[in-house]
């Protein structure tokens, strides 16, 4: 629907060869109040030999850029950027470009992503100042490579441009930091259980794109919004957002979030794609160590692949020790998020149409905080035009939100009868 400004066109390809400036269809972008820097239309060219992306900018910019190999990709960061690109978000591309998306990385630091469709070198890159009240002119061309030297050339450490992104948040470590008061002790101590929700996905990542052109990011992020008015509503709890606009937050991060918030309940939210448009249904997720059904580990396995679409390899090794302590706090956990997506099962069923076998198991990242009780709603498919309208409208969204705060009252009315 119109008024919940969730429409997100794609861009089409032909507009973009053409060299399409878009201006008088700008869309509006809330960015635009706060970046200084706005981007106007963006440019791909074949030309003999190489592939030329043009950028234009209102004010000057300052950039750096570095490649990435699986799948092959060109990275550029820049300040924060107000997009005002005909599309908002995902696009087609030309020549050695097979798509383009950006968006906010993080705070002071938008981010473009240029897949490639075979590896490619950048020739080079530079900003045009304006002749005759022209824009600024971001220009990169790019070359086909081989892929041994694409990937001895690849990586943030060979970064080219002038432009310093902040570093990224450091993560926590997983054991060493203070856990979060486990539900014995919310039982006990009467304060209001705290509740982190998460919209999944968010800035270059748009998660998946619906058959109305709609993106997850949006879906999630506007669901997300409405939950926690719900929520705070009741008065009994309080809650938190690992996003509240549009932008990038990788994984991990989300899940060290909720343990700084001490969490007791964490929900993340998404909805989900299929090559059938006829597969429909909502469905709950908790983790399994073994994501023994290999239908849910292949969505694990696309949910999970967020981190590196947005260029960072955040995985890690855990020594043996903190192994064992986490195993031990996990086992606790598992069977309070069990217990939470059954719950959720029961209320849902009244409202909307479920997935068969509703409550699944997969190994979401998202779902591994060995302390905090987490479960993962796919609130429905995009890929199936009915339920793309249906979560586009805040009508369906309240439903949604309804039951999932029956839900969370009856999990902890149950944590506390409990004694726990
Ligand atoms: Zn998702």
């Amino acid at each position: 629907m119109a008024r919940d400004g969730l429409e997100g066109p794609v861009l089409p390809r032909r507009a973009v060869l053409a060299g399409f400036c878009g201006l008088a269809g700008v869309l509006v972008c809330p960015d635009a109040v706060l970046a200084a820097v706005r981007a106007t239309s963006v440019r791909l060219g074949s030309h003999d030999g190489f592939t030329r992306v043009v950028i234009d900018f209102a004010s000057q910019v300052n950039f750096s850029l570095f490649t990435l190999p699986d799948p092959a990709r060109v990275v550029v960061d820049m300040p924060e950027v107000a997009w005002q690109f005909q599309g908002n978000g995902v696009f087609g591309g030309g020549g050695l470009v097979s798509s383009l998306r950006y968006g906010l990385f993080q705070p002071g630091n938008s981010r473009l992503v240029f897949d490639l469709s075979r590896p490619a070198t950048v020739k080079q890159a530079f900003v045009i100042p304006p002749t005759d009240g022209g824009p600024w002119r971001f220009v990169m061309d790019l070359e086909v490579t081989s892929i041994e030297a694409f990937l001895k050339a690849s990586g943030p450490n060979n970064r080219m441009g002038t432009f310093q992104p902040a570093a990224p948040p450091p993560e926590q470590p997983e054991v060493a930091v203070k856990p979060p008061e486990t539900p014995k002790q919310v039982a006990s101590s009467g304060r209001k259980p705290v509740i982190v929700l998460d919209p999944g996905h968010g800035g270059v990542d748009p998660g998946a794109i619906g058959v109305t052109g709609i993106y997850e990011k949006n879906i999630t992020l506007a669901a997300g919004k409405e939950f926690k008015a719900m929520l705070d509503r009741s008065g009994r709890y309080t809650v938190h957002m690992t996003r509240s606009t549009d932008m990038f937050i990788p994984l991990r991060e989300r899940i060290a979030i909720a343990r700084r918030h001490g969490a007791d309940l964490f929900i993340s939210l998404h909805a989900d794609s299929n090559p059938s448009t006829a597969v429909k249904g909502l469905s709950v997720y908790t983790l399994s160590e073994k994501a023994s059904d290999s239908e849910a580990a292949a969505l694990a396995d696309s949910e999970n692949k967020v981190d590196i679409i947005a260029g960072m390899d955040l995985s890690h090794q855990s020594q043996d020790v903190t192994n064992i302590l986490i195993d031990l706090a996990q086992r606790e956990t598992m069977n309070l998020s069990s217990q939470m997506a059954e719950g959720m099962v029961v209320q849902l069923r009244r409202e909307v149409t479920l997935l068969r076998q509703t409550h699944r198991f997969a190994g979401f990242a998202v779902l591994k905080a060995p302390d905090v009780p987490s479960v993962l709603i796919e609130m429905g498919y995009l890929s199936n035009p009915d339920e793309a309208r249906q979560l586009q409208t805040r009508e369906y969204r309240a439903k949604l939100g309804d039951s999932l705060t029956r839900s969370v009252d009856a999990y902890f009315n149950k944590v506390r009868k409990s004694g726990r």
